[in-house]
């Protein structure tokens, strides 16, 4: 067996556990062995059922004292049975295991791990995990890695079929030099993968995650330096021709730019009247005011005579720039069309020749602007909106795709200097500081779980004002793994909460873009009042209607996030809150979350972030939509990310790396 053979070489492993296996990313064997664990669980001691904390996951050691009885209702069959540990009775349930009744026994000693809850005045359990005392004792202290999952793939299966394959990383070929490992203290590649699938303590597990940040660092920075040293710089095919300074049309915006607009414009117009096309990156805050400095551009562009796309990471974005678009350059003449993955196919056609034609001047669209079936007449500027979704090679392809156009791209992922410079190596940066006049603060709140009910009766008290509401949860459904709020759930509770006529929808990242597509239309044109959502919600979306953002689990969300998650709220001329619900109240997670409650700073938080996060917090729900890394953190990990940085201008020449490409490059 290879690295690079399919996961089906693997005993036992069939074409059905593969199609799951895909639906996580995992072909090969060497996928496998790259599927981190998202956190891990530890065994315990088995503690006192009368001491459990409700909803908290703990494990008890007890003697069943009642038979299995089993009740058929319409959708559940339900096996109940009672233990105690000799402090209070605990009573067990499980559904559909018709399997459960032969295997406990009046008499039998077990330790079962869940979460305790209270039903009226008796514990109960459901579907816990059970081992004999024997099998529990063996798996105390051992940290239990829990992976990604998904239909059909049981993190059993996952671990077990690792197990299968881990003979490979014995003598695992290690890309690194010695000399390498040594001056940056990195474990060996193999003995990295397997502590971070087997680690006997945390010490080996830390150290396993920092040897596999420094490769996801080092591979990307290594790419960037190849692409760039391929590239040859071209001669500005698209300068600026006379008669096409924006002035007369930021004179038509209802407001005057700020100052941070102003320069990162003047940049902008500098860069495309260069000796080289534009790469530039504009980094402003939420709510800073990129989409004008954007539309300035394109107005000098189209002015010059050529054509200008606006790429935007989502379809519901797209159509948002599309229509405010239409109204800032129709008075000048300009036309603008949108092209989306979901047009009509007679439409798209018709709209292929338009833009091959050049009979359109401004293109807005999601990644269907540079599919293959896409060519332009001239395109003169591309700018993407929220960057983080693209990587190096999309920018490569849009290169590829004009005839080397100016590229812009603006981002609202606040990220301190230092590290910007090392992961847009290969761009020029403009960073917008300041925020339009007269925007009101958003008033911040960090409350605890106790407080949820007053948070709903201020919500439903905007709600009659005419406004609307976001809340986020981390999870989509409910996990047994994690006790975090999740929004299907969240969304029920809250209906039994809110009177009828307030309208709850809920959102998350595995409905079809379709759905998310119209349930955000649906908020957008106010049909809906509370939006439950995950954190699909976080890129770009402006509804400045809505005024609450009320954040579940608050606790489990970098600050950069939380962040950009509240600059959902605030856009508009309404008074806005942010509403950050702290289930955790440890010290850490208050001291963090003060830190958001006093400031509506990005790149301030972004920065006490890195303060905050020393190393050791490695594993966070993966922040989705980020960067292209698994398991390196830019904040938390910046001295691995420096230690790549220097190991690629020393070493890079040296270095052969294997062939897994990173995921989004
Ligand atoms: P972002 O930087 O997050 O993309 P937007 O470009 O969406 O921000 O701008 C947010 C809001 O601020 C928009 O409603 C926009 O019209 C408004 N805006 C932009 N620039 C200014 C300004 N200089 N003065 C007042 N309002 C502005
Ligand atoms: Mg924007």
């Amino acid at each position: 067996m290879e690295l690079d053979d399919s996961i089906k070489t693997v005993k036992g492993i069939g074409d059905k556990t593969a199609a799951g296996f895909s639906r996580l990313g995992i072909y090969t064997v060497r996928d496998l062995l790259y599927t981190f664990p998202r956190y891990y669980l530890t065994y315990d001691d088995p503690g006192r059922v009368s001491d459990a904390a409700p909803g908290a996951r703990c494990s008890v050691k007890a003697r069943i004292i009642s038979r299995p009885s089993e009740k058929r209702g319409r959708k559940f069959l339900v096996t109940t049975f009672t233990c105690t540990d000799g402090t209070s009775e605990l009573r067990i349930i499980f559904f559909n295991s018709p399997y459960i009744k032969s295997i406990f026994h009046i008499g039998d000693t077990y330790v079962f791990v869940g979460r305790i809850k209270m039903s009226g005045q008796i514990y109960t359990m459901e579907m816990p995990e059970y081992y004999s005392a024997a099998k529990y004792n063996s798996m105390k202290d051992i940290m239990q890695p829990v992976y990604p999952l998904t239909a059909g793939i049981r993190n059993n299966l996952i671990k077990k079929t690792i197990g299968q394959v881990s003979f490979l990383l014995d003598d695992m070929e290690d890309y690194l030099p010695d000399e390498v490992r040594q001056k940056y203290g990195l474990q060996p590649l193999g003995r990295a993968l397997q502590n971070i699938h087997f680690p006997r303590e945390s010490k080996e597990m830390k150290g396993a995650v920092e040897r596999l940040s420094f490769d996801e660092f080092f591979r990307f920075l290594y790419e960037i330096r190849r692409a760039r040293e391929r590239r040859e710089v071209p001669p500005n095919e698209h300068p600026l021709k006379e008669g096409s300074d924006p002035d007369i049309f930021i004179r038509s915006l209802p407001f005057n730019l700020t100052k941070g607009q102003s320069d990162a414009l003047d940049d902008i117009k500098s860069d495309m009247s260069g000796e080289s096309p534009m790469n530039r990156l504009v980094q402003g805050d939420v709510g800073s005011g990129k989409t004008a400095v954007a539309a300035a551009a394109i107005y000098s562009a189209v002015k010059s005579g050529y054509q200008a796309a606006l790429m935007a990471p989502t379809e519901v974005l797209a159509e948002q720039h599309y229509n405010d678009f239409v109204k800032m350059f129709e008075p000048f003449g300009m036309s603008v069309r949108l092209l989306t993955g979901s047009l009509p196919g007679a439409e798209k056609k018709r709209l292929y020749e338009e833009i091959c034609q050049g009979a359109c001047d401004i293109i807005i669209g999601t990644h269907a602007l540079i599919q293959d079936k896409v060519s332009y007449s001239d395109l003169g500027l591309v700018i993407c909106d929220e960057q983080h979704r693209f990587g190096v090679s999309q920018r490569e392809k849009l290169r590829e795709k004009g005839n080397c156009p100016h590229i812009l791209i603006m981002s609202a992922t606040p990220i301190p200097r230092t590290l910007a410079l090392i992961i847009y190596a290969d761009m020029d940066i403009s960073v917008i500081s300041e925020m339009p006049e007269g925007r009101k603060r958003i008033k911040n709140v960090v409350i605890g779980p106790d407080k949820r009910r007053s948070a709903y009766s201020f919500i439903s008290g905007e709600i009659e004002k005419g406004h609307q509401a976001y809340i986020i949860c981390p999870m989509i459904e409910d996990s047994d793994d994690m006790p975090l709020e999740n929004v299907i759930d969240y969304s029920l509770s809250l209906s039994e909460y809110f009177p009828k006529n307030v309208r709850i929808r809920y959102l998350h990242g595995k409905l079809s873009e379709e759905e998310k597509s119209n349930i955000l239309k649906a908020f957008i044109n106010r049909e809906i009042d509370i939006l439950v959502s995950t954190t699909v919600i976080e890129v770009g979306i402006n509804n400045p209607n809505a005024t609450v953002m009320m954040i579940e689990n608050s606790e489990r969300f970098g600050l950069a996030q939380l962040h950009q998650l509240r600059g959902r709220v605030g856009r508009g001329k309404y008074q806005s809150y942010a509403i950050f619900v702290d289930s955790k109240q440890s010290k850490e997670s208050r001291e963090r979350l003060s830190v958001i409650e006093n400031s509506n700073d990005g790149f301030f938080i972004a920065g006490e972030d890195l303060r905050l996060r020393g190393p050791g917090e490695f594993f966070g729900v993966r922040q989705s939509g980020d960067l292209p890394f698994d398991i390196a953190d830019i904040y938390s990990q910046s001295d691995m990310l420096k230690a790549a940085q220097e190991a690629v201008l020393l070493y890079g020449d040296k270095v052969k790396l294997p062939g897994r490409d990173i995921k989004t490059m």
